[in-house]
């Protein structure tokens, strides 16, 4: 399938615009992701509507807490990705062997959105693998999902290019984006990436007006310094608005770094009140058991507003307001 997003370079070569790598392509050569090559001069996506992973879940799982809280989310993943995070834990799907052979099988837009329907679902969630990768399908079911009244989420490491978010603008209603570190050294080493085109795509995404959640997953010894985790509670805060939750969520062994420590309660709780104390109203712990980490307290006058118990919830939220003070609560509620 063609690709999207990308312009001819002289000589048959191509650069794809679908990412900050940008990448430029010689006749064959593949991009940072492993879906997208140039063919004879004209960039492919080898992925098209092939999917990976097709699930019903709980929207709480992806994680977003503010957005139609106990519904349900139809979520799709494909092959690939634009990271290489040696602390993957989807890498079965997210990091190709270089064979040219993906798992998964076709799901086309129109039955995507249909099947969502047919399950119940009030969303349709991109997710499990980087949505930016698997553009061309997400662009087409995020369309079709929209004109059915079903909501759209991406959960992505937020390193799509300038024109892959104008693209989605109209087309996304809320998502969930990693901010892995205030470090620009942990980006291109763990991760392969920036960090700068993450922080803009952040505020790009506030002022475009998606419901917008943030996650950090805390890592001993790589991003979970008290300085560090500051300056990313302080930047939400800042430019994303006191509003936006911040989930910090346990690491736990995955791919490169199966061996490495998993994060401790106390950490996550240092982390919580870090993001609680730089004035953020919603900070939520996850990946761990935790009594109060996942639980929604009204920030005026501190009433529970929303309980958690693994995916369950109990929302007592009216009306968009807290129904022991009437607080307007920040959020999607219905
Ligand atoms: S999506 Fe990103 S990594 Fe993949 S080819 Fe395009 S610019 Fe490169």
């Amino acid at each position: 399938m063609q690709a999207m997003l990308w312009e001819p370079l002289p000589g048959g070569q191509t650069v794809c615009r679908l990412c900050a790598h940008a990448c430029r392509l010689k006749k064959g050569q593949k991009g940072q992701c492993g879906v997208r090559v140039n063919r004879n001069g004209d960039l492919t996506t080898l992925t098209g509507d092939i999917v990976t992973s097709v699930q019903l879940d709980p929207v709480e799982k992806k994680p977003l807490y503010h957005y139609l809280p106990g519904s349900m989310t139809f979520s799709v993943g494909s092959a690939g990705c634009n990271f290489h995070c040696r602390f993957c834990q989807n890498s079965q799907i997210s990091q190709l062997v270089d064979d040219g052979i993906f798992p998964g099988r076709r799901l086309k837009a129109a039955n995507l959105w249909q099947m969502a329907v047919r399950y119940g679902a009030r969303s349709v969630a991109f997710t499990y693998n980087e949505p930016t990768v698997f553009f061309e399908q997400l662009f087409e079911a995020a369309g079709q999902a929209r004109e059915h009244d079903l909501g759209v989420i991406l959960v992505s490491n937020g390193f799509m290019s300038a024109d892959c978010l104008q693209a989605l603008q109209r087309r996304v209603t809320a998502a969930n984006i990693d901010l892995k570190s205030f470090n620009d050294y942990f980006y291109r080493e763990y991760c392969g990436g920036r960090l700068q085109p993450v922080l803009d795509n952040l505020k790009t995404i506030r002022a475009m007006g998606w419901w917008l959640e943030v996650t950090t997953l805390i890592i001993p010894g790589c991003n979970d310094s008290p300085a560090e985790l500051q300056e990313i509670a302080t930047f939400i805060y800042d430019e994303l608005g006191p509003d936006t939750p911040w989930h910090v969520s346990a690491f736990h062994g995955a791919w490169r770094m199966a061996d490495h420590p998993s994060t401790s309660l106390d950490k996550l709780e240092e982390a919580w009140k870090i993001g609680r104390n730089s004035g953020l109203r919603y900070v939520y712990m996850g990946n761990l058991p935790s009594l109060l980490g996942g639980t929604t307290f009204c920030p005026s006058c501190e009433a529970v507003v929303i309980a958690r118990k693994g995916w369950q919830t109990q929302c007592r939220i009216r009306a968009g307001n807290c129904p022991s003070c009437g607080t307007r609560l920040a959020g999607i509620w219905k």
